[in-house]
């Protein structure tokens, strides 16, 4: 089965619509998106936050700055958008030019504003499985899962990939919904041995079609989160044509995980502001 991660966003972006709409809190909440230098790519993640937050009743201000920016500028923006009182997420779209730490931009971001999850504080949190702002990506890869009906605790999952903002706290999350997890990355011998243990199976790593039908055991749920462009064309981490065959589940690329990125992140701005929406998800 294919799981529409398009159609289960849209349905959450709605549902968030409806919520803001029934608590008469249209552009009441306030996300302020950071967009530094002019790649391609953030700007149009940053349109399409853009569009979600109108959609929903969200205000929305993006702060585009030059490629030149300095560190001490970016911290002091951050600074006082964690002082300002109309806005209640703050997002640094990343990547960030080279001369800037992320990282330390981002632990700047007060946690309560911090809606990407990205902060030390809400690394920290997460870890300790305290109620914080979790990542996106990983948040809506949960939801799919959920999506499926298959209970996680006890499952053997499998992630492919440790970045921060995919594979770390994806492996967070699974342990804290009392899954086996095993983290596979770049240095890890025999990767099909291990990721055909998988009874879900989550790859994040940006190679295309990376996994084929041996990494896959039958009958898994498998996510494919890579986004891999070729020719005008996107491309996951799975092989989907041939893995699709032996999953029980699986997410296409595109219409799987990335929709529910940005869904999360809408919901995410709205927990933000204070509102409990756990039962409009
Ligand atoms: P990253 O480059 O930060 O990390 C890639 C990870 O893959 C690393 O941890 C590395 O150890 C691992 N890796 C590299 N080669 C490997 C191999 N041969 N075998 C096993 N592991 C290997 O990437 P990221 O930011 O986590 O993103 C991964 C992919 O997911 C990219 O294609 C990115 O575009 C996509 N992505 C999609 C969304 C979405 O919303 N759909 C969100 C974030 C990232």
């Amino acid at each position: 089965m294919i799981i529409d991660g398009k159609n289960i966003a849209n349905q959450i972006r709605l549902n968030l619509k409806q919520f803001v709409l029934k608590n008469d809190i249209q552009d009441k909440i306030g996300l302020a998106v950071v967009l530094v230098g002019q790649d391609p790519a953030s700007h149009i993640y940053v349109n399409n936050k853009v569009r979600a937050c109108t959609q929903i009743g969200i205000r929305s201000m993006v702060y585009k700055l030059p490629d030149n920016i300095s560190q001490v500028e970016l911290v002091q923006l951050v600074d006082s958008l964690n002082q300002d009182r109309i806005i209640d997420g703050i997002l640094l779209q990343l990547p960030l030019p080279s001369h800037i730490d992320a990282q330390k931009v981002i632990d700047h971001i007060d946690s309560k504003k911090d809606v990407d999850g990205l902060s030390k504080n809400n690394v920290y949190n997460l870890q300790k499985g305290y109620d914080c702002l979790k990542p996106c990506t990983p948040l809506g890869i949960m939801k799919l899962i959920a999506s499926t009906g298959v209970v996680v605790e006890g499952k053997h999952a499998v992630v492919v990939g440790r970045s921060e903002i995919v594979g770390k706290p994806m492996v967070q999350l699974l342990n804290l919904s009392n899954a086996t997890v095993t983290n596979c990355h770049s240095l890890t011998s025999n990767l099909a041995q291990l990721t055909s243990l998988a009874d879900i199976l989550i790859v994040a790593v940006g190679q295309r079609h990376l996994i084929g039908v041996k990494h896959v055991k039958k009958g898994a749920i498998v996510i494919d989160v890579g986004i891999n462009r070729l020719d005008n064309k996107l491309y996951g981490d799975v092989d989907f044509e041939q893995v699709k065959d032996i999953a029980s589940y699986i997410t296409p690329v595109p219409g799987g995980v990335g929709p529910m990125t940005i869904a999360m992140l809408m919901s995410n701005v709205i927990k933000a502001a204070g509102y409990d929406i756990k039962t409009m998800l």
